[in-house]
């Protein structure tokens, strides 16, 4: 009977399954990843191939200008794009759209039409390619449609080019798109990022030309670093709550965790790296520039980036990434996980998104640079990031809070909930300099900026930067700000859009403040400098360059006045705010209606999330963890009972009663807290206030959690390892 239990336990099908895999190694097969990039992408060259000059012109001239394509060319476009796309097999199209469920969205239709005569044949006109109608009433739409209509419209994206998608040996033309309701209102990411591309393109423009009047176009560029973990698919199918929520929420850490530092840039396990391989293939035949791949610090974790892009592009290239990571990993019998924290006590995994901005000269702003003239330029970015950070901190804290990311940021755990910036020891400097130099009145001899040289202290800043703070959560690193308090499954669109709107925001106030000067007869340099000194005194606070997972930081942060929100709830507050509202209306990014219906959406998924793991975590505790705990308890009461009747005295059995008593009491607490915290959901539940209820669901409801794990983790330990049926973290995390 023991023994049939035994063979019937998930985990050990799991465990038994794990060693008949065959460890295959993908390969390259000697293929170059030049002959395969971009292979299924519709980009520059195959337009020029594919397009007539006015067409591509005119598709050339709108992704510049961001203007509406004639109706006419796009018959043109769709036919161009259609005939490349048949000649590589391609029967079906779809727009490609990220809603804010977080995931991306396809809803595929064929070429194939038939005519009003009954002509059967295969159409993509600029109609379909332009505009879709998705069927799609059940995206989140914070009561955005249910006032209007409930028609949602995707629109093509013409600077993210067209590709092609394989699963399997399906193929699929996608078209990046927008998501919007039927009166405009976004519901998607990419809407507002778009709106804050231009914004910041037009505002940083107007501040190069102080500097450089060939400067027509300032583009923002992102790199990211994608964290995720990789676990034997058949293994993590054992664990319902990886299943179900993509985190475990039982299970007792493994007697080596990361302790040892034994993982990070170790040699990749050959199942991973075949996985990777595999997964770089894909990613090279969509144009995404992978460059890098490597452990992280905890088992079982990874890390892949590309070469940085224009931001919009790599936004998309990010989402279509963990799309195909998640589609790839399954043919290796892995799952890849991109939760944030799947494994309490090793390390979660974060998103670094690093930002910079370059212009149409090739100048990257966030360089410094090797005149004084491009010094003051790299100066003047430079500071407004910062006051930029200092002014809407909130805003970008705002931008990264997750039921998911609550478990990193407001954690003990990299990087913290604080928002601050860390710059660097010898700017650190430069920026005191300057703010001290032009205490005396300014004058004409004291061009502060001639007299910096940062340009000779280049490689002295380089050095600095190989030593950079690892514990803050947005740093200056070189040549680009890394905002490393992304979590590992967010949307990079959500902190882009922020990030671009505060800098258009300084920017705009930057521009105004120096053309007062300049009008009231001050020489334009002078000007400038008059206002970045402004700027560094008023944005001080926010610098930092010590421990940011030190208590005394937390303590310092709150003297100095900076927010610490640990929550989501706490921390999405920012979008309604007055403040927040202003300077997303001002700078046309969002209307206060979608702000609202945004925040609205995004406190409803943190309170699906929450309830969904509270069931879970009752289901395991009532269905997985104490029937095993019953079931090993049994065992050792018999055994008490036998030794008895052998007529054996108490101290025989003192320790398997003692574990008998243990067990008791873990099972009666398990049991307490499952029904406490259902009474807890109820009251939720019942409670009218949205924000309220995420408020009691993270508070009220979650606190059960840790109670809970307690006392299974505990269980865990105690129980005889072949009844326990959920697989162990150990054999999640080493075994592969
Ligand atoms: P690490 O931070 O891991 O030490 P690097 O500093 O070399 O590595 O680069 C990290 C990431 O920064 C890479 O993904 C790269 O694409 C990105 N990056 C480099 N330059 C820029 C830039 N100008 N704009 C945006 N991202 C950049
Ligand atoms: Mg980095």
């Amino acid at each position: 009977m023991q023994n049939l239990m035994f063979m019937s336990s998930l985990r050990y099908q799991a465990l038994q399954e794990l060693n008949r895999e065959e460890k295959k190694v993908s390969g390259y097969g000697g293929k170059k990843i030049t002959a395969m990039f971009a292979s299924n992408v519709f980009n520059g060259r195959t337009m020029r191939e594919y397009l007539s000059d006015e067409a591509y012109k005119s598709l050339q001239s709108s992704i510049k200008s961001g203007s509406k394509i004639e109706r006419r060319m796009a018959d043109q476009v769709a036919a161009g794009m259609k005939a490349w796309a048949e000649e590589r097999g391609v029967t079906h199209f779809t727009h490609w759209f990220q809603p804010l469920t977080g995931t991306t969205a396809e809803k595929h239709d064929s070429f194939f039409t038939i005519k009003s005569d009954g002509t059967a044949i295969e159409l993509f006109d600029g109609d379909a390619l332009i505009q879709q109608e998705p069927d799609a009433s059940s995206f989140p739409n914070g009561g955005i449609r249910a006032t209007f209509e409930a028609r949602g419209y995707t629109a093509w994206d013409p600077s993210s080019p067209a590709f092609i998608m394989e699963a399997g040996s399906g193929k699929t033309l996608c078209i990046p798109t927008i998501f919007i309701a039927y009166n405009g209102e976004s519901l998607d990411y990419k809407a507002p990022l778009l709106k804050s591309i231009a914004a910041l393109d037009k505002a940083a423009v107007e501040v190069c030309n102080y500097f450089d009047k060939n400067v027509t176009k300032v583009t923002c560029t992102l790199g990211w670093e994608q964290e995720y973990f990789v676990v034997d698919e058949t293994l993590a199918n054992a664990r319902p709550d990886l299943v179900m929520c993509g985190r475990t929420l039982i299970g007792h850490a493994p007697a080596k965790g990361q302790q040892l530092e034994d993982h990070y840039f170790g040699s990749i396990p050959e199942r991973v790296y075949a996985f990777m391989q595999d997964f770089e293939q894909e990613a090279y035949k969509l144009g995404i520039p992978l460059r890098t791949r490597h452990n992280e610090v905890a088992p079982g974790q990874f890390e892949c980036a590309p070469i940085f892009e224009e931001c919009n592009i790599a936004v998309d290239h990010n989402s279509l990434l963990m799309d195909i990571m998640s589609k790839v990993a399954k043919r290796h019998k892995l799952k890849a996980l991109m939760h944030e924290k799947p494994f309490a006590g090793v390390n979660g995994s974060g998103k670094h998104n690093n930002w910079s901005l370059a212009t149409d000269t090739g100048v990257n702003l966030l360089s410094p640079g090797k005149t004084p003239r491009t010094n003051l330029m790299f100066l003047t970015f430079f500071v407004n990031a910062i006051k930029a950070v200092n002014d809407h901190a909130d805003l970008l804290r705002a931008a990264i809070a997750s039921a998911n990311n609550d478990h990193r940021l407001g954690a003990n755990e990299a990087p913290p909930a604080i928002i601050s910036v860390y710059i660097g020891k010898y700017l650190t400097e430069v920026l005191n300099e300057v703010e001290s130099r032009v205490k005396e009145k300014f004058s004409e001899q004291d061009e502060v900026i001639l007299k910096l040289d940062i340009h000779k202290q280049i490689p002295e800043l380089l050095m600095d930067n190989t030593d950079r703070n690892r514990t803050s959560p947005f740093a200056f690193t070189g040549n680009k700000f890394e905002f490393r308090a992304v979590g590992s499954s967010a949307n990079c669109g959500s902190p882009m859009t922020v990030l671009n709107t505060i800098m258009t925001q300084s920017l705009k106030e930057f521009k105004r403040d120096v053309d007062a000067l300049i009008e009231k007869g001050e020489k334009r340099e002078i000007a400038i400098m008059h206002v970045l000194r402004d700027y560094i005194s008023k944005s001080k606070n926010i610098l930092f360059e010590g421990d940011n997972y030190s208590e005394a930081w937390a303590e310092e942060a709150k003297r100095r006045g900076l927010n610490n929100f640990k929550t989501t709830p706490e921390a999405l507050n920012a979008y309604v705010s007055k403040a927040g509202k202003q300077v997303f209306f001002d700078n046309g990014i969002y209307t206060e209606r979608e702000l609202e219906a945004r925040h609205e959406i995004m406190l409803e998924d943190y309170v699906k999330k929450v309830q969904i793991e509270a069931r879970m975590i009752g289901y395991l505790s009532t269905n997985h963890v104490l029937p095993a705990a019953v079931e090993y308890q049994n065992v050792l009461i018999k055994n008490i009972q036998g030794l008895k009747d052998c007529g054996l005295g108490k101290e025989s059995y003192k320790a398997q009663l003692n574990l008998v008593t243990k067990m008791s009491e873990h099972i009666q607490n398990i049991n307490d807290n499952v029904e406490a915290m259902l009474e807890a959901r109820k009251k939720a539940n019942n409670t009218e206030d949205l924000h309220k209820r995420a408020e009691m669901y993270c508070h009220d409801v979650k606190s059960y959690f840790d109670k809970i794990r307690y006392h299974a983790d505990k269980l865990e330990l105690i129980v005889d390892d072949k009844t326990w049926p959920l697989p162990k973290y150990r054999e999640l995390l080493f075994l592969r």
